[in-house]
């Protein structure tokens, strides 16, 4: 169906006013910050719709308070940072134990608990040996790092619309011929993206093994589904399709889980046995703690420590002052030990099949030729049906005008879902009622957009 562009417009038009009106103090607070690049802390919390971002009183659970006074059912969930509820009771306790009685915030001393995590993540993930890191970012740049040394070669292959944060390899698109070329808007490319990168469309096995046959690639780096792009799952075939060519071709497969373990408590990488030579993790492990991780396996630390003049301690570029610091660590253990259990996915997937299906619902019922997608506790719609198989194709149905007018029509009436596409998230603390008032204020939108 085709969207009434200007039904769409007044609809915003109106929302903006609402949220304009309801929010007073946010909007006082954004406008009078002089001192921040891009009046925000980080620039991209100028991306929430309406103008300006609320600014944050308070969060516990799944509920988040404005400076306003307004409360919220978040499915944003920090992106994932919060996947764990906001201020996880099990995790504050350690943070307080940690900070407080025993001390110890930043002291470059291991403490036990690093290898109760280390132990932990082998568990649900299957690698044995593991580093940590400040964040998703780092953990990957490291890793590949590794992978460069472990292979001797020069490249990463990625894919088109692919997001591990800010990786400089990552940010290319296939150009004309095939190479990699820069996406537009990237800042400060060190050097042309086809010197670092090799880039091919996921669920597409023969791009792949065009560029995987040039033979310089280090390491294929994917998440076992694209979520940054919307959520575009793997057909069939795809991922096993990934481990046979590294394997063939002499890369190795190197997993981003940083939002997949909605999948589950061992992420896509135990739900489908992936079998990846180095695996990553951030955000959602230590409870909104920063922290991170990479996993690899026996034969990648043979290939590391086959290299004696590799310097893995200092100039060798593979760890900061602060990462495995006591408090991200006590952080990392209390949340896998006691609030992302595996109960918890179970009843955080079931209600992400709720929402999914009430969202599905509405698409059926207004024939706006929308799709949703669904991995474990995450969900996601899509302005296209049916939902992109490849990167480029969920890139090109992506529509800023509809973003905003639900994002701000959830939030004017209480919900928030994440800023950056349509991702809903479930955490512990959510519960039936949220989700059917996501389903209902879903409902009325598409219903007021379409004029039913
Ligand atoms: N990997 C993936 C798959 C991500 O989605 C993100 C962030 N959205 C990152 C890595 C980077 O995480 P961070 O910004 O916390 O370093």
């Amino acid at each position: 169906m085709t969207i009434d562009r200007v039904r769409l417009t007044a609809l915003i038009a109106r929302e903006r006013a609402a949220y304009e009106a309801a929010h007073p103090r946010s909007a006082e607070l954004f406008r009078a910050a002089g001192h921040l690049f891009g009046r925000v802390p980080m620039t991209w919390m100028g991306k929430w719709s309406g103008g300006f971002p609320l600014y944050l009183d308070g969060a516990k659970g799944n509920r988040v308070t404005d400076v306003d006074g307004h409360e919220y059912v978040d499915f944003a969930l920090g992106d994932t940072g919060a996947m764990a509820g906001h201020s996880p009771q099990p995790t504050v306790d350690a943070l307080v134990e940690r900070a407080g009685r025993l001390g110890g915030l930043t002291a470059m001393l291991p403490t036990a608990d690093a290898e109760w995590v280390g132990a932990e993540l082998s568990r649900r993930f299957g690698l044995p040996l593991w580093s940590f890191t400040l964040s998703a970012t780092d953990a990957n740049r490291w890793a590949i790092r590794l992978a460069r040394l472990a292979t001797g070669r020069s490249k990463i292959l990625t894919f088109a619309y692919c997001y591990h944060g800010s990786v400089d390899e990552s940010f290319a698109l296939p150009g004309p011929d095939g190479e990699a070329v820069s996406r537009p808007g990237n800042v400060g490319a060190p050097v042309a993206l086809s010197v670092t990168t090799r880039v091919a469309e996921f669920n597409d096995l023969r791009s792949v093994e065009t560029q995987l046959a040039h033979g310089d690639v280090a390491a294929i780096l994917t998440e076992p589904a694209l979520t940054n792009i919307g959520i575009v799952l793997p057909e069939p075939e795809f991922l096993q399709g990934l481990r046979e060519l590294a394997t063939r071709y002499g890369a190795l497969l190197m997993i981003d889980e940083t939002h997949t373990i909605s999948a589950g408590p061992g992420g896509a990488t135990r739900l489908w046995n992936l079998r990846p030579d180095i695996f990553v993790i951030g955000k959602s492990i230590g409870g909104g703690i920063p922290c991170g991780a990479y996993g690899i396996t026996d034969a990648v630390r043979q290939l590391v420590d086959a290299h004696a003049d590799a310097d893995l301690v200092d100039v060798g570029g593979v760890g900061g002052t602060l990462a495995g610091n006591a408090l991200s660590t006590a952080a990392m253990r209390a949340t896998l030990e006691h609030v992302l259990t595996d109960e918890a996915f179970t009843q955080m997937i079931a209600l992400a099949t709720d929402f999914t299906r009430g969202v599905q619902d509405t698409i059926d019922a207004s024939g706006v030729g929308w799709s949703v997608s669904q991995l474990g506790a995450r969900s996601e719609y899509r302005f296209v049906t049916p939902a992109p198989r490849t990167g480029s194709s969920s890139a090109a149905a992506g529509d800023e005008g509809l973003d905003e007018y639900l994002h701000l029509y959830l939030l004017n009436r209480g919900v928030l879902i994440t800023p950056f596409h349509n991702m809903a998230l479930m955490c512990p603390d959510t519960t039936k009622a949220d989700v059917d008032l996501h389903t209902g204020l879903y409902a009325a939108a598409v219903n007021e957009l379409v004029g039913r």
